[in-house]
């Protein structure tokens, strides 16, 4: 507070009010003395504060010993004032007091003394100090002694009792009455120290405890698992532990809120307590991530075993309470990690995280076990993370164009955006790159980036000649759909480009859209409102639920490029497509096939009914410029 150049604000208010600076000493001696008046004042007033709060507060045993003897003795006349004063500090005193002659007999007590020990003045003097504190302990007859004998004694760490209150933590001091001659007797102080001794506890428990869950945290989880690591090298039993990541947590707390998302982390943990030992230890070392120790287990199907018993508690659907009426679900992936020989707590926890990272990969909802493979894996797709962020901070994605034709005329339609990232090493393809975006997060800004471009390239398209009835299809990951507000980003983006709605396709996979189809609908509807047309992309892969042709306001189907490729030698695959195109005409949804590779397949699949159309044969992913150029052919008047 007082550096060498920063002086105390006192000080400084006391040289502005005597007109002075700490730069340069007074000029005249009258401002001079002045300053040091008000200085003076200052201190008296301190001073005067100052020893009332300690005459008052931290008067000691000792001192209050002494301060009562000379009151004892001081005459009515001419110390009836130091009595006043004596007897207000003896009532002051935080600490209770008890006077005590030689025999502990009590002779006065403070009010503090009265609180403490749920006695009354009156019915206190002339008692016992038995009667008083109802200590079976040596406490009373140590006190007896010390009493009787005129001696110090101190015990900072006693517990004493009394009938109106129960057991309480209190330091204990006994100082004798000196000037009262060979007597006895003196003053004890009695400090209470639960309110400490729970503040201890407290902290203490808040070090190693998660405090919203109430299950250890990550340092204290070291601390055991360091221990299980120790013990396992002599008694033999490996420790396992068990990495586990909610997997819809994060859509918890972004749908309903982070009160939503508190409630269900408490109702996990409680539920993960329950499906473990005693032995065992539970905690959570991150916003959704709780990591079990095994604490000595007899094989890997042992953990596995409870992996599965983990899952099966986590599976029911959880009651969040007035105001969730809906009740929510969550399941966890788990990673396992068995403590080898060397292994440190910090190295067990990564491999298990390495796990967890496959099992998230593998689908989620699924225990995996680690193996030595996977610390490369993750090196790498570290690694390209990294070169991710900093592509993304660098402008380094970029676009490419598909054209998409109408099969039947054989008309431009429009174009499908899609993403390129070219890493020192070269293209790195958006199959690989995007659900690391997904994974890290990074999906939104790169999302918004596409769209962006996406919508911008559509302007571009409609300063064309006939430009104005060309579309942009933008690929849409399912997280930018469940995560975030998509209709007001893409409201925002058509307005900034002055581009109409109707010039703008979103492409969405289904996968993500089914784990809440209900409020993934309306986010659609929302988007669908702006006369932006959805169209379902890789239709027949993944899970091909029929939930999403009922629920969203589609208006497109994009039948995969794994059917149209076989579609003129298999007999399967031809009858897969034939049924795509009547179920999305029988909804009223147009039908464009991927992956238009030859003439034959654009022979086949126009047969077949398909509206649209894009792939090799038409044109592959043209840059900018390119894509501006086939459409400016399309336009100039010999096409049209
Ligand atoms: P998609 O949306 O189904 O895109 C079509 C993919 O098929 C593109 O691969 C395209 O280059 C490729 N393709 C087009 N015609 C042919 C053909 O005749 N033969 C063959 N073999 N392939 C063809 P690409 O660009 O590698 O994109 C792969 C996937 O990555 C896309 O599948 C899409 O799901 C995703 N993706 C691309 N850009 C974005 C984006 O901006 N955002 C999101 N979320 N995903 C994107
Ligand atoms: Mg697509
Ligand atoms: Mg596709």
């Amino acid at each position: 507070m007082v550096g060498q150049d920063a002086h105390h604000w006192v000080l400084l208010r006391q040289l502005k009010r005597a007109g002075l600076s700490t730069h340069a000493p007074p000029a005249d001696e009258e401002s001079w003395r002045l300053f040091l008046e008000r200085v003076s004042a200052t201190y008296l007033e301190s001073d005067k504060q100052q020893y009332l709060h300690d005459r008052a507060v931290e008067v000691s045993t000792r001192e209050m010993a002494s301060l009562y003897d000379e009151l004892a003795q001081a005459s009515e006349s001419s110390l009836a004032l130091q009595r006043d004063w004596l007897q207000t500090v003896f009532d002051a005193a935080p600490s209770g007091l008890v006077v005590l002659d030689a025999a502990a007999t009590v002779i006065d007590v403070n009010p503090s003394a009265e609180r403490l020990l749920g006695i009354s003045e009156h019915s206190a003097n002339g008692q016992p100090l038995g009667a008083l504190l109802s200590d079976g302990s040596a406490t009373v007859v140590d006190l007896q002694r010390a009493c009787e004998l005129g001696r110090d004694w101190l015990d900072p760490d006693a517990e004493i009792w009394t009938e109106s209150r129960a057991a309480f933590p209190a330091a204990l001091q006994f100082v004798p009455l000196v000037t009262r001659g060979s007597t006895g007797g003196g003053v004890l102080s009695i400090l209470d120290l639960s309110e400490r001794k729970r503040v201890e506890q407290d902290l203490s428990w808040r070090a190693t405890h998660d405090v919203l869950t109430r299950v250890l945290n990550r340092s204290a989880l070291l601390d055991r698992v360091a221990l299980g690591i120790a013990r396992a090298e002599r008694d033999g039993n490996p420790r396992a532990v068990l990495f586990l990541d909610l997997d819809r947590f994060k859509a918890v707390n972004d749908t309903l809120g982070h009160a939503a998302g508190d409630r269900l982390l408490m109702q996990v943990a409680t539920r993960l307590s329950g499906a473990i030992r005693d032995v065992d230890a539970l905690a959570r070392i991150g916003g959704d991530e709780f990591v079990i120790l095994l604490d000595g287990v007899a094989s890997l199907s042992a953990v596995e075993l409870v992996a599965h018993r983990v899952t099966a508690a986590l599976a029911p659907p959880y009651v969040l309470g007035e105001p969730y009426e809906d009740p929510v679900h969550a399941s966890a992936s788990i990673g396992i990690a068995v403590a080898e020989s060397g292994s440190s707590p910090t190295s067990l926890l990564r491999d298990a995280d390495f796990a967890l990272y496959a099992a998230k990969r593998a689908g989620r909802d699924q225990h995996v076990i680690f193996d030595a493979s996977m610390r490369d894996e993750v090196a790498v797709r570290v690694r390209l993370e990294k070169l991710l962020r900093a592509a993304v901070s660098r402008g380094d994605l970029h676009m490419a164009f598909q054209p998409v034709f109408s099969m039947s005329g054989g008309a431009l339609l429009g174009f499908e955006a899609l993403l390129r990232w070219t890493d020192r090493d070269g293209p790195i393809p958006p199959s690989e790159f995007i659900p690391l975006a997904e994974d890290s997060g990074l999906i939104q800004r790169i999302g918004a980036i596409a769209l962006d471009i996406g919508v911008s390239f559509a302007a571009e398209l409609g300063r064309q000649p006939m430009g104005e009835s060309l579309t942009v299809s933008v690929n849409i990951s399912g997280l930018q759909v469940t995560h975030g507000d998509l209709a007001a980003q893409v409201a925002e983006a058509l307005e900034r480009h002055h581009v109409p709605g109707s010039r703008l396709i979103l492409e969405l996979t289904e996968t993500a859209l089914l784990s809440d189809p209900k409020a993934v609908a309306a986010r659609m509807q929302a988007i669908a409102d702006q006369g932006v047309e959805l169209a379902l992309d890789d239709f027949g892969t993944g899970f091909s639920s029929l939930t999403s042709l009922r629920e969203f306001p589609l208006a497109a189907l994009k039948v995969d490029r794994m059917f149209t490729r076989n579609v003129d030698s298999s007999e399967r695959d031809r009858a897969i497509v034939a049924a795509v195109v009547a179920l999305g005409h029988a909804l009223g949804l147009s039908v464009v096939a991927e992956g238009v590779e030859t003439a034959h397949h654009l022979h086949t699949l126009t047969e077949m009914g398909c509206d649209a159309g894009q792939g090799f044969y038409f044109g592959r992913p043209l840059v900018w410029e390119s894509a501006l150029a086939l459409a400016a052919a399309w336009g100039a008047p010999t096409n049209g």
